[in-house]
């Protein structure tokens, strides 16, 4: 087998999740696992985490009906809501939890013969202008939804732009604009993504929704997940497949960006663009061979990527070699390229074997 694997360690999920428990306690929380579990896959999260989760949150009814498949007691939350008027009726049967975001979401449910009455969660708009109602729009909606037939438990939810960044302006603007709809008699609200769990405990509400810190990464822009007590889940871990020395002067890889500015040790590891390294990474960024950081030398190819091992002479083929996780944060690969932990873990492709722990 070609030696790259993402190994996950689902223990570390069920401790990522009683962190953000601990942050809230008595609040129940919704284990955010779209998108294939945000990479580490949604059959095996779903199953550690059966039992444990008070819910689950997904964003397409596809994933929705994946995960009831799975676990037929919790709650599973579709957080963009339906968009044909025959999704209403199988949102029903499969028992979800449904955000209302829109106007003709609101109206679909509303003409919706249902086989029994939905959770809905109205979404307010509370300022990152993506999906939602206005305050007022929101107030009126309430009034027609409440006792309406389709509705079991009516509740709110709204999300943050910007809990990433401690002390930004909007957090407070959106807080308080969730706070301003108190006076309407709702069962349930949900405002905290991972980020706002761990700094914003005015904003926890009923529900927490955490996603990214499940996984062992950083929501912060201004700490790494360790020093949050959070432990990586996946670790994404190849082999040096070739060792080779170049002289001072000649190139490595596609575009011949590298030059050797002395006689060199060039080593191919077992990971490219296809499998998810991010193809951007420039020259430089960390890669950890035999336990050791070494810099990445040219471009990252389809299947394979480069790296200078000439401070690291006794390494050799079949050495290992880990792209991130224990030994090398996500997060930290990430501020290299210029992207997020989000989009490095759920860009991990489907021919990346998982092996869990
Ligand atoms: N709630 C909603 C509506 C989301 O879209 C997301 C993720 O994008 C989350 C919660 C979880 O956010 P995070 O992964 O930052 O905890």
């Amino acid at each position: 087998m070609r030696p790259l694997i993402a190994a996950v360690d689902l223990s570390a999920i069920r401790h990522n999740y009683a962190v953000a428990k601990r942050c809230a306690p008595g609040r129940q929380a919704f284990a955010v696992v779209k998108a294939n579990a945000y990479g580490h896959g949604v059959r095996e999260v779903v199953a550690s985490l059966r039992g444990e989760a008070d819910g689950f949150a997904v964003a397409c009814l596809e994933e929705a009906a994946e995960v009831r498949a799975l676990d037929d007691e919790a709650r599973v939350l579709l957080l963009e809501g339906c968009f044909e008027p025959a999704e209403y009726q199988l949102a029903a049967q499969l028992g979800l939890d449904l955000v209302i975001q829109g106007v003709e979401q609101v109206e679909a449910l509303l003409a919706a013969p249902l086989v029994r009455p939905l959770n809905v969660w109205l979404k307010l708009d509370s300022g990152m202008h993506r999906l939602g109602f206005t305050a007022q729009a929101l107030r009126h909606w309430h009034g027609r939804l409440r006792g309406a037939a389709q509705v079991a438990e009516l509740n709110l939810i709204s999300h943050f732009a910007c809990a990433d960044v401690r002390g930004h302006t909007l957090n407070e603007a959106q807080l308080e604009a969730f706070l301003d709809l108190l006076d309407l008699d709702f069962d349930q609200r949900s405002l905290a993504n991972s980020a706002a769990i761990l700094t914003m405990p005015a904003s926890h509400m009923d529900w927490l929704r955490p996603g990214i810190m499940l996984y062992g990464a950083t929501p912060l822009a201004d700490l790494g997940a360790a020093e949050l007590g959070l432990k990586p889940a996946m670790t994404l871990s190849a082999q040096l497949i070739a060792v080779r020395e170049i002289a001072a002067g000649e190139s490595v890889g596609y575009g011949a960006t590298w030059e050797a500015s002395r006689p060199s040790r060039i080593g191919t590891v077992s990971c490219g663009y296809a499998d998810g390294y991010p193809r951007h990474a420039p020259s430089g960024t960390p890669v950890v061979v035999n336990g050791q950081r070494v810099p990445l030398a040219g471009r990252v190819s389809m299947d394979m990527l480069a790296v200078d091992l000439t401070d690291l002479p006794d390494a050799q083929v079949g050495d290992p070699v880990e792209l991130w996780g224990a030994q090398l944060p996500v997060d930290e690969l990430a501020e290299a390229c210029g992207t997020i932990g989000y989009e490095l873990l759920t860009k991990v492709t489907a021919r990346v074997p998982r092996r869990y722990l």
